[in-house]
Protein backbone atom coordinates (compact mmCIF):
# COMPACT_ATOMS: atom_id res chain seq x y z
CA UNK A 1 0.00 0.00 0.00
CA UNK A 2 0.92 3.46 -0.94
CA UNK A 3 2.00 5.81 1.48
CA UNK A 4 0.08 9.31 1.32
CA UNK A 5 2.50 12.01 0.76
CA UNK A 6 2.79 14.59 3.29
CA UNK A 7 0.76 17.76 1.91
CA UNK A 8 2.67 20.78 2.27
CA UNK A 9 1.66 24.63 3.60
CA UNK A 10 3.11 27.38 1.87
CA UNK A 11 3.38 30.12 4.23
CA UNK A 12 4.98 33.20 1.99
CA UNK A 13 5.69 37.14 2.01
CA UNK A 14 6.05 37.36 -1.56
CA UNK A 15 6.11 35.04 -4.48
CA UNK A 16 8.37 31.70 -4.20
CA UNK A 17 11.64 32.37 -6.09
CA UNK A 18 12.65 29.04 -8.73
CA UNK A 19 14.94 27.87 -7.06
CA UNK A 20 13.16 27.90 -4.21
CA UNK A 21 10.41 26.14 -6.07
CA UNK A 22 12.76 23.37 -7.69
CA UNK A 23 13.83 22.72 -4.01
CA UNK A 24 10.12 22.22 -2.64
CA UNK A 25 9.70 19.86 -5.38
CA UNK A 26 13.03 17.67 -4.92
CA UNK A 27 12.28 17.47 -1.27
CA UNK A 28 8.46 16.38 -2.14
CA UNK A 29 10.10 13.86 -4.05
CA UNK A 30 12.91 12.81 -1.91
CA UNK A 31 10.10 12.22 1.05
CA UNK A 32 7.69 10.63 -0.94
CA UNK A 33 10.94 8.01 -1.37
CA UNK A 34 11.36 8.38 1.69
CA UNK A 35 8.38 6.88 2.97
CA UNK A 36 7.77 4.37 0.76
CA UNK A 37 10.53 2.30 -0.80
CA UNK A 38 9.09 0.66 -3.46
CA UNK A 39 8.11 3.49 -5.58
CA UNK A 40 8.15 4.27 -9.45
CA UNK A 41 8.43 7.06 -11.07
CA UNK A 42 4.88 6.93 -12.33
CA UNK A 43 3.99 6.52 -8.62
CA UNK A 44 5.50 9.11 -7.56
CA UNK A 45 3.33 11.23 -9.99
CA UNK A 46 0.63 9.86 -8.45
CA UNK A 47 1.40 10.67 -4.87
CA UNK A 48 3.09 14.56 -5.16
CA UNK A 49 1.02 15.18 -8.45
CA UNK A 50 4.03 16.57 -9.76
CA UNK A 51 4.03 15.66 -13.93
CA UNK A 52 5.30 13.05 -15.50
CA UNK A 53 7.86 14.83 -17.21
CA UNK A 54 8.60 16.87 -14.16
CA UNK A 55 8.81 13.80 -12.03
CA UNK A 56 11.49 11.92 -15.03
CA UNK A 57 13.53 15.71 -14.48
CA UNK A 58 13.54 15.40 -10.76
CA UNK A 59 14.70 11.61 -10.82
CA UNK A 60 17.33 12.12 -13.43
CA UNK A 61 18.71 15.52 -10.93
CA UNK A 62 18.59 13.24 -7.92
CA UNK A 63 20.45 10.33 -9.63
CA UNK A 64 23.25 12.67 -11.25
CA UNK A 65 23.58 14.35 -7.40
CA UNK A 66 24.09 10.33 -6.18
CA UNK A 67 21.07 11.38 -3.89
CA UNK A 68 18.85 8.52 -5.16
CA UNK A 69 19.20 4.91 -7.00
CA UNK A 70 16.92 3.27 -9.19
CA UNK A 71 16.70 -0.14 -9.19
CA UNK A 72 15.57 -3.15 -11.79
CA UNK A 73 12.72 -5.05 -9.71
CA UNK A 74 13.36 -8.58 -10.94
CA UNK A 75 11.05 -10.60 -13.52
CA UNK A 76 9.03 -12.53 -11.43
CA UNK A 77 7.91 -9.25 -9.39
CA UNK A 78 7.59 -7.12 -12.65
CA UNK A 79 5.28 -10.08 -14.18
CA UNK A 80 2.32 -9.56 -11.51
CA UNK A 81 2.20 -5.76 -12.74
CA UNK A 82 5.01 -4.29 -10.44
CA UNK A 83 7.07 -1.15 -11.64
CA UNK A 84 10.35 -2.62 -13.69
CA UNK A 85 12.24 -0.05 -11.84
CA UNK A 86 12.08 1.73 -8.47
CA UNK A 87 13.42 4.39 -6.82
CA UNK A 88 15.91 4.31 -3.45
CA UNK A 89 17.25 6.47 -1.25
CA UNK A 90 21.19 5.69 -1.38
CA UNK A 91 21.79 5.19 2.19
CA UNK A 92 25.09 6.58 2.30
CA UNK A 93 24.51 10.22 0.25
CA UNK A 94 23.41 11.73 3.26
CA UNK A 95 23.56 11.09 7.15
CA UNK A 96 22.89 12.46 10.52
CA UNK A 97 23.78 12.74 14.30
CA UNK A 98 21.98 11.47 17.17
CA UNK A 99 22.65 12.14 20.83
CA UNK A 100 20.51 10.64 23.99
CA UNK A 101 20.73 11.84 27.08
CA UNK A 102 20.24 9.63 29.79
CA UNK A 103 21.31 9.12 33.26
CA UNK A 104 21.95 5.45 32.87
CA UNK A 105 24.56 6.52 30.47
CA UNK A 106 23.99 8.84 26.86
CA UNK A 107 24.82 7.56 23.61
CA UNK A 108 26.20 9.66 20.54
CA UNK A 109 25.54 8.00 17.44
CA UNK A 110 26.47 8.43 13.03
CA UNK A 111 23.07 7.02 11.81
CA UNK A 112 22.27 7.26 7.61
CA UNK A 113 19.71 8.96 6.06
CA UNK A 114 17.15 6.39 5.99
CA UNK A 115 17.64 5.40 9.91
CA UNK A 116 20.42 3.03 10.17
CA UNK A 117 22.46 3.39 13.11
CA UNK A 118 25.82 2.82 12.05
CA UNK A 119 28.16 3.62 14.94
CA UNK A 120 27.24 4.38 18.74
CA UNK A 121 29.71 5.52 21.38
CA UNK A 122 28.44 5.23 24.87
CA UNK A 123 28.95 8.40 27.53
CA UNK A 124 29.50 7.77 30.66
CA UNK A 125 27.01 9.90 33.16
CA UNK A 126 28.80 12.84 35.37
CA UNK A 127 27.18 14.70 38.11
CA UNK A 128 28.88 17.89 36.81
CA UNK A 129 26.07 18.56 33.48
CA UNK A 130 29.06 21.05 32.13
CA UNK A 131 31.64 18.03 32.08
CA UNK A 132 29.14 15.95 30.72
CA UNK A 133 27.63 18.54 27.71
CA UNK A 134 31.72 18.91 27.16
CA UNK A 135 32.09 15.27 26.53
CA UNK A 136 29.03 14.66 24.00
CA UNK A 137 30.20 17.73 22.19
CA UNK A 138 33.74 16.24 21.92
CA UNK A 139 31.97 12.71 20.33
CA UNK A 140 29.16 14.86 18.63
CA UNK A 141 32.10 16.74 16.40
CA UNK A 142 33.70 13.49 15.95
CA UNK A 143 31.18 12.28 14.37
CA UNK A 144 30.41 15.08 12.29
CA UNK A 145 33.72 15.49 11.18
CA UNK A 146 33.89 12.00 9.67
CA UNK A 147 31.42 13.04 7.35
CA UNK A 148 32.98 15.97 5.35
CA UNK A 149 31.12 18.12 2.51
CA UNK A 150 27.84 19.11 4.03
CA UNK A 151 26.71 15.30 4.22
CA UNK A 152 25.71 15.34 7.55
CA UNK A 153 22.15 16.55 7.74
CA UNK A 154 21.94 17.92 11.01
CA UNK A 155 22.03 16.76 14.99
CA UNK A 156 19.34 15.40 17.12
CA UNK A 157 19.33 15.33 21.05
CA UNK A 158 17.38 13.70 23.21
CA UNK A 159 16.57 14.93 26.78
CA UNK A 160 14.81 13.51 29.45
CA UNK A 161 13.31 16.40 31.00
CA UNK A 162 11.10 19.53 29.39
CA UNK A 163 12.70 21.48 26.37
CA UNK A 164 12.09 25.23 25.91
CA UNK A 165 12.33 25.74 22.17
CA UNK A 166 12.53 30.00 22.76
CA UNK A 167 15.65 29.93 25.37
CA UNK A 168 16.98 26.63 23.91
CA UNK A 169 17.06 25.31 27.41
CA UNK A 170 16.11 22.19 29.65
CA UNK A 171 13.79 23.77 32.09
CA UNK A 172 13.48 20.90 34.11
CA UNK A 173 14.85 16.77 34.22
CA UNK A 174 14.31 15.84 37.76
CA UNK A 175 15.81 12.50 36.73
CA UNK A 176 19.27 14.12 35.93
CA UNK A 177 18.73 16.50 38.85
CA UNK A 178 18.58 19.46 36.24
CA UNK A 179 16.87 22.79 36.25
CA UNK A 180 17.42 25.53 33.50
CA UNK A 181 20.50 23.98 32.41
CA UNK A 182 21.70 25.85 28.87
CA UNK A 183 22.14 22.61 26.78
CA UNK A 184 22.63 24.30 23.23
CA UNK A 185 25.74 26.82 23.64
CA UNK A 186 27.91 23.82 24.69
CA UNK A 187 26.06 21.01 22.26
CA UNK A 188 26.35 23.33 19.07
CA UNK A 189 29.85 25.20 19.46
CA UNK A 190 31.91 25.49 16.60
CA UNK A 191 29.47 22.96 14.82
CA UNK A 192 28.40 23.70 10.99
CA UNK A 193 25.44 22.28 11.04
CA UNK A 194 21.75 22.42 13.07
CA UNK A 195 21.40 21.05 16.21
CA UNK A 196 17.60 20.40 17.38
CA UNK A 197 16.10 19.04 20.71
CA UNK A 198 13.29 17.84 21.65
CA UNK A 199 11.95 15.71 25.40
CA UNK A 200 12.58 11.77 24.72
CA UNK A 201 9.15 10.64 24.76
CA UNK A 202 7.97 12.78 21.86
CA UNK A 203 11.12 12.09 20.51
CA UNK A 204 10.41 8.11 20.97
CA UNK A 205 6.79 8.76 19.48
CA UNK A 206 8.42 10.58 16.71
CA UNK A 207 10.93 8.01 16.01
CA UNK A 208 7.97 5.30 15.69
CA UNK A 209 6.43 7.46 13.22
CA UNK A 210 9.55 7.27 11.18
CA UNK A 211 10.68 4.21 11.24
CA UNK A 212 7.92 2.07 12.06
CA UNK A 213 8.37 -0.48 9.75
CA UNK A 214 9.65 0.23 5.71
CA UNK A 215 6.93 0.15 3.69
CA UNK A 216 3.71 0.18 6.78
CA UNK A 217 2.20 3.70 6.76
CA UNK A 218 3.26 6.19 8.98
CA UNK A 219 0.94 6.40 12.18
CA UNK A 220 -1.40 9.92 12.19
CA UNK A 221 -3.00 10.18 15.67
CA UNK A 222 -1.01 7.72 18.54
CA UNK A 223 0.92 7.81 21.66
CA UNK A 224 3.95 6.62 22.90
CA UNK A 225 4.58 5.76 26.58
CA UNK A 226 7.60 5.39 28.01
CA UNK A 227 8.56 3.80 30.95
CA UNK A 228 11.55 4.57 32.87
CA UNK A 229 12.62 6.05 36.45
CA UNK A 230 9.07 7.96 35.38
CA UNK A 231 6.30 7.98 32.96
CA UNK A 232 6.37 10.50 29.91
CA UNK A 233 4.28 10.22 26.66
CA UNK A 234 5.21 11.54 23.26
CA UNK A 235 1.81 12.36 21.51
CA UNK A 236 1.24 12.59 17.53
CA UNK A 237 -1.78 14.41 16.85
CA UNK A 238 -2.54 14.82 12.76
CA UNK A 239 0.97 13.81 12.02
CA UNK A 240 2.58 16.60 14.51
CA UNK A 241 4.23 15.90 18.15
CA UNK A 242 1.63 17.44 20.58
CA UNK A 243 4.05 20.15 22.38
CA UNK A 244 1.26 22.23 23.91
CA UNK A 245 1.06 25.84 24.44
CA UNK A 246 4.54 26.44 26.42
CA UNK A 247 6.40 22.86 25.53
CA UNK A 248 5.23 20.75 28.60
CA UNK A 249 2.55 18.49 26.77
CA UNK A 250 2.98 14.82 28.16
CA UNK A 251 3.24 14.57 31.23
CA UNK A 252 0.86 11.99 31.94
CA UNK A 253 2.93 10.64 34.16
CA UNK A 254 1.61 13.05 36.61
CA UNK A 255 -2.02 12.37 36.27
CA UNK A 256 -3.50 11.20 39.30
CA UNK A 257 -4.72 7.93 39.65
CA UNK A 258 -4.96 7.06 43.33
CA UNK A 259 -6.23 10.38 44.96
CA UNK A 260 -5.09 9.24 48.22
CA UNK A 261 -1.81 7.39 47.12
CA UNK A 262 1.94 7.41 47.07
CA UNK A 263 3.79 10.60 47.59
CA UNK A 264 5.77 11.40 43.87
CA UNK A 265 8.73 13.54 43.29
CA UNK A 266 6.54 16.21 41.73
CA UNK A 267 4.81 16.84 45.09
CA UNK A 268 1.35 15.42 44.07
CA UNK A 269 0.12 12.25 45.42
CA UNK A 270 -0.69 9.20 43.47
CA UNK A 271 0.69 9.99 40.34
CA UNK A 272 0.71 7.44 37.66
CA UNK A 273 4.26 7.54 37.34
CA UNK A 274 4.41 5.69 41.20
CA UNK A 275 2.30 2.71 40.14
CA UNK A 276 3.25 1.93 36.39
CA UNK A 277 6.76 3.04 35.94
CA UNK A 278 10.07 0.48 35.84
CA UNK A 279 10.81 2.30 39.13
CA UNK A 280 7.47 1.51 39.86
CA UNK A 281 7.31 -2.45 39.04
CA UNK A 282 10.64 -2.34 40.76
CA UNK A 283 9.33 -1.53 44.25
CA UNK A 284 6.41 -3.99 43.65
CA UNK A 285 8.40 -7.09 43.40
CA UNK A 286 10.96 -6.05 46.33
CA UNK A 287 7.70 -5.29 48.49
CA UNK A 288 6.64 -8.95 47.63
CA UNK A 289 10.18 -10.65 47.68
CA UNK A 290 12.75 -8.43 49.52
CA UNK A 291 14.47 -8.48 45.92
CA UNK A 292 15.94 -5.96 43.97
CA UNK A 293 15.42 -6.75 40.01
CA UNK A 294 15.93 -5.53 36.32
CA UNK A 295 12.36 -5.08 34.89
CA UNK A 296 13.55 -7.70 32.03
CA UNK A 297 14.90 -10.21 35.14
CA UNK A 298 11.61 -10.27 36.90
CA UNK A 299 9.88 -11.01 33.22
CA UNK A 300 12.18 -13.52 33.05
CA UNK A 301 11.46 -15.03 36.46
CA UNK A 302 7.79 -14.50 35.78
CA UNK A 303 8.04 -17.14 32.62
CA UNK A 304 10.60 -19.68 34.53
CA UNK A 305 7.07 -19.72 36.87
CA UNK A 306 7.95 -17.31 39.89
CA UNK A 307 4.74 -16.65 41.14
CA UNK A 308 5.58 -13.38 43.23
CA UNK A 309 7.32 -12.30 39.67
CA UNK A 310 4.00 -12.58 37.71
CA UNK A 311 1.88 -11.07 40.53
CA UNK A 312 4.60 -8.21 40.51
CA UNK A 313 3.86 -7.54 36.89
CA UNK A 314 -0.03 -8.15 36.61
CA UNK A 315 -0.24 -5.50 38.81
CA UNK A 316 2.16 -3.05 37.51
CA UNK A 317 0.28 -4.17 33.97
CA UNK A 318 -3.52 -3.20 35.60
CA UNK A 319 -2.17 0.33 37.03
CA UNK A 320 -0.64 0.81 33.51
CA UNK A 321 -3.85 0.46 31.70
CA UNK A 322 -5.51 2.94 34.50
CA UNK A 323 -3.90 5.48 32.86
CA UNK A 324 -4.07 4.20 29.54
CA UNK A 325 -7.47 4.32 29.32
CA UNK A 326 -7.52 7.50 30.31
CA UNK A 327 -5.69 8.55 27.41
CA UNK A 328 -7.75 6.40 25.17
CA UNK A 329 -10.69 8.49 26.29
CA UNK A 330 -8.90 11.36 26.46
CA UNK A 331 -6.60 11.15 23.38
CA UNK A 332 -8.77 8.55 21.06
CA UNK A 333 -5.53 7.56 19.34
CA UNK A 334 -5.35 5.00 16.86
CA UNK A 335 -2.70 2.88 18.43
CA UNK A 336 -0.22 3.13 22.36
CA UNK A 337 3.08 1.89 21.76
CA UNK A 338 4.72 0.70 24.97
CA UNK A 339 8.28 0.55 26.00
CA UNK A 340 10.95 -0.76 28.72
CA UNK A 341 9.30 -3.15 31.12
CA UNK A 342 5.85 -3.06 29.72
CA UNK A 343 7.55 -3.78 26.43
CA UNK A 344 9.80 -6.37 28.12
CA UNK A 345 6.52 -8.34 29.84
CA UNK A 346 4.01 -7.54 27.41
CA UNK A 347 3.29 -11.10 26.65
CA UNK A 348 2.52 -11.70 30.52
CA UNK A 349 0.57 -8.18 30.74
CA UNK A 350 -1.10 -8.45 27.55
CA UNK A 351 -4.41 -10.03 29.07
CA UNK A 352 -4.53 -7.97 32.55
CA UNK A 353 -4.35 -4.87 30.22
CA UNK A 354 -7.44 -5.58 28.14
CA UNK A 355 -9.55 -6.82 30.95
CA UNK A 356 -8.95 -3.23 32.39
CA UNK A 357 -9.67 -1.22 29.43
CA UNK A 358 -12.76 -3.48 28.77
CA UNK A 359 -13.80 -2.41 32.35
CA UNK A 360 -13.05 1.43 32.39
CA UNK A 361 -13.60 2.31 28.46
CA UNK A 362 -16.57 2.43 26.37
CA UNK A 363 -16.31 0.11 23.89
CA UNK A 364 -16.25 2.81 21.02
CA UNK A 365 -13.28 3.72 22.10
CA UNK A 366 -11.28 0.28 21.99
CA UNK A 367 -12.58 -0.35 18.25
CA UNK A 368 -9.59 -0.30 15.93
CA UNK A 369 -6.84 0.62 18.59
CA UNK A 370 -3.81 -1.10 18.71
CA UNK A 371 -1.42 -1.76 21.86
CA UNK A 372 1.58 -3.17 21.37
CA UNK A 373 5.42 -2.95 22.70
CA UNK A 374 7.91 -1.31 21.07
CA UNK A 375 10.37 -2.89 18.57
CA UNK A 376 13.35 -0.47 19.14
CA UNK A 377 13.58 -1.37 23.01
CA UNK A 378 16.85 0.68 24.37
CA UNK A 379 17.20 2.73 21.06
CA UNK A 380 13.48 4.25 20.54
CA UNK A 381 14.93 7.84 21.53
CA UNK A 382 17.64 7.41 19.82
CA UNK A 383 16.40 6.56 16.56
CA UNK A 384 13.41 9.77 16.92
CA UNK A 385 16.79 11.87 17.26
CA UNK A 386 17.48 10.70 14.32
CA UNK A 387 14.19 11.72 12.96
CA UNK A 388 14.49 14.82 14.28
CA UNK A 389 17.70 15.58 12.67
CA UNK A 390 16.15 14.83 9.40
CA UNK A 391 13.66 16.40 9.97
CA UNK A 392 13.65 19.78 8.66
CA UNK A 393 15.41 18.81 5.73
CA UNK A 394 12.60 16.51 4.42
CA UNK A 395 9.58 18.53 5.66
CA UNK A 396 10.38 22.42 5.59
CA UNK A 397 13.48 24.52 4.44
CA UNK A 398 13.44 28.05 4.57
CA UNK A 399 14.85 29.96 1.09
CA UNK A 400 15.01 33.49 1.38
CA UNK A 401 18.08 35.92 -0.16
CA UNK A 402 19.33 38.32 2.41
CA UNK A 403 17.02 41.66 2.90
CA UNK A 404 14.07 40.02 0.89
CA UNK A 405 10.64 38.70 2.31
CA UNK A 406 11.00 35.47 3.96
CA UNK A 407 9.61 31.96 1.80
CA UNK A 408 8.74 29.25 4.14
CA UNK A 409 7.37 26.52 3.26
CA UNK A 410 6.27 23.72 5.29
CA UNK A 411 5.66 19.83 5.41
CA UNK A 412 4.04 17.75 7.94
CA UNK A 413 6.19 15.73 9.56
ZN1 LIG B 1 3.95 13.28 40.12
Amino acid sequence: MLNPVSSVTFTTHGALRKSALRQANERLVLNAIRENPHLSRVEISRITGLSPSSVTFIVKRLSKDKLIREQKVDGAVAQVGRPPTILRLLPSARYAVAVDISPTGSRVALADWTGHILETQPVDWETDAETLLRTLHGAIRNFVNSKPGHRILGVGVSVPGTWDDKTRTVTSAVNLGWKDVAVAPLLEKGLDVPVYFDNNANLSALGERWFRSQGARPLENFVFVTLGGGIGTGIIVAGYVMHGAFGRAGEFGHMTVFPDGRRCLCGNQGCWEEYASDRALARIYQEKTERKLQPHAVADRARRGEAAAAESLVEAGRHLALGLANLIIGLNPEAIVVDNWAASAWDIIEKPVWEVLRQRVPTAWLEGIRIYPSAHAEDSSLLGAVALALTRYFHSFDHSEPGEARNFVQMRG
